[in-house]
Formats: C-alpha cells, structure tokens, sequence
C-alpha cells in the first residue's frame, strides 16, 4: 500500500545529512506527526532551523514544501537549495548564516503520509490546501474544493487536519511572535500551468490584501535580480480562487491578532507561494497526461535542470528577506 515509502525515507535521509553538512548552524525538530494511514502508520514531520538563533529570532525566513504528496519535486527543490547553500565548497555557500546575519526556518515535507501513499491528499483524503476553513467568495467548482466525499481529490475535510495544525504551530513560532521585522515564507508547490507563477494573499477573494504595495515592491526587486528568467507574478486570485487556503488562513489571523490594525506596528507576515509550471513538457510527450504523476512532476530528462533553476530564486528571495529594504 505504502508504495512512496521509500521515496520519503529519502527524503528523510537527505535532510538528516542535510543537518549534519551544517553542522552547528543547523538545528532539527520534530514539529508534529501526520494522520494515520488505514494501516496505522503516522509520520512525523520534522523542521529545520538553519543560522543562530538570534537571526532566526529577529528576522526569520521560512521555506515550505511537501504540502501536496505527489509535487515532490518542490521538496527536491527545498533540500538541493539546501545543500547548496551550506556546503562550503559550493559556489552558492551563504556566508551569512554561518556569520549569523541570516536565519532560515523550513518545514520541507508537511504532508509525509500523502508522499508515502503516492497521493496528493494526506491518508484521509483531505487536501491541506483547501482545509482552513476559509470560504472563498466566488470558489471554482470542485477544483476550489468541496465536502461531497474524501475520495474525491480536492475534499476540504471538516475541521483542520494534523499536517495543517503543524503548519500552523511552526508558522505561529517562528512568525507571529517576531517584532518590527517583514518576514516571508515561501511555499513551494507544482503543477499549475506552463509557466512558474510566484503567488501572494488571497486565493479566497479577489480584493487586495493589506500588503499588496509591499508585494509588489518585493516582486519588482526579484524580477530586477532574477532578470534571466521569467516567473509570473501575482495574487493568486488571479489564476483562480479556492476555499481553505491554509496561508490565507494564517495571513488573515496574523493581521487580526498580532498586527491588531495599528499602523505604527510595522511587522508584516507575507506568505508567498511558488508553483512550478510542469505542463510545457506534455507537449513533448502527451501520453504523460495518462500518468497520474505526469501532470506534476516534470519528466525525467528535464528533472535535474528544473531542479537547480530554482537555486537563483530562491537565494535572491532568502536574501531579500533579511535586507530592510521595506521599512
Ligand atoms: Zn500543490
């Protein structure tokens, strides 16, 4: 039944070895367990903290992945940025963390048991990303999410699931208690589309969000300095509107209980979303399309090139979250 298992103890091992390239700079928990499969099988989901503890406290970075079992190749492309920029013989090693100018916080793998079932829901059919609770104003039918049955991809679940309370713990850790800093948290998903979309609040409205200037201003710096490739940027809304978006949630909960609608506080949360368009690739072979993985993984032969495209985003985005440049 398990038929992803050893997938996922991959991915485990690479993040323990992960820990130990980083030596004291990295740190690991375990931040929560997932549901349990039909066969009794929980798995923990583990978190990183990566710098001193002072940087992650004063201004943290968060990168996210493994939300949806099946994109594992945005987990692939949380740990090889990883690996790229701790090791020191690497031409991306961050000087920074080890200095303690920089603190990083992931939580690379939140849906362990849907990696293992080889599905994107977790192992009671619930997809996380339609489980907050949040109702859109004008969702699209069924893809936005439904309560018709867990066998159906796209269920919302009725209360929050284990994976999303672990989320929502890590996020309320490192995030929701930090002061007179702007913090991102980037979560990294597949499957949407040719092109890669870089997303921000909301995907249940299309009004703007509170920060939408400070969005803007950001994206406009990352396309300055990723100016060789070309993401689309946006509110998700956008593209379309779902309920129970769990950053929605917690985006909406940080301004009402930690912002507290006082201008003067100048903390700002902002979750953004990277998915990575893998459809440009059924061109080439449409009979990937019958596949149930085809549609959100990229074909072999374009794996390791996709994988390390996203290096440069990503360290202009780590790096973009600790200058004070918002302010
Ligand atoms: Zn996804």
């Amino acid at each position: 039944m398990l038929r992803g298992l050893k997938r996922l103890n991959k991915y485990e091992n690479r993040i323990l070895r992960i820990a130990k390239l980083g030596g004291k700079n990295v740190r690991i928990f375990q931040q929560g367990f997932s549901r349990k499969t039909k066969e009794g099988f929980r798995f923990p989901i583990h978190s990183l903290e990566i710098g001193s503890e002072s940087a992650i406290k004063k201004k943290p970075v968060g990168l996210v992945a493994g939300v949806h079992g099946l994109e594992t190749i945005g987990i692939r492309v949380l740990l090889d940025f990883l690996e790229y920029i701790l090791d020191s013989n690497s031409l991306g090693y961050l000087p920074e963390i080890e200095k303690g100018k920089m603190g990083i916080v992931c939580l690379p793998i939140v849906n362990p048991g849907g990696v293992a079932l080889k599905m994107r829901a977790n192992p009671a059919g619930v997809d996380l990303m339609r489980n907050s609770g949040v109702e859109a104003d004008d969702p699209m039918p069924f893809f936005g999410g439904h309560k018709m049955s867990p066998k159906l991809p796209y269920y919302r679940g009725n209360t929050m699931e284990p994976e999303a309370r672990t989320l929502y713990r890590f996020v309320k850790k490192y995030f929701f208690e930090s002061k007179n800093s702007c913090m991102s948290v980037l979560d990294i998903h597949s499957g949407f589309g040719t092109i890669d979309h870089v997303w921000w609040p909301f995907a249940f409205t299309k009004e703007k969000c509170r920060d939408e200037e400070l969005f803007i201003k950001m994206s406009e710096y990352l396309k300055e300095t990723c100016h060789n490739v070309s993401f689309r940027y946006g509110p998700q809304s956008e593209s379309y509107t779902t309920n129970g978006d769990l950053w929605d949630r917690f985006y909406l909960h940080f301004n009402k209980e930690y912002r507290n609608g006082k201008e003067t506080q100048k903390s700002a949360f902002l979750p953004w979303t990277l998915e990575i368009g893998t459809w440009s690739d059924l061109k080439k072979n449409p009979l990937r399309t019958l596949k149930k993985r085809g549609i959100f993984n990229p074909s072999k032969e374009n794996k390791s090139e996709t994988i390390t495209g996203y290096r440069k985003l990503l360290t202009d985005f780590v790096k973009m979250a600790t200058m004070e440049l918002y302010n």
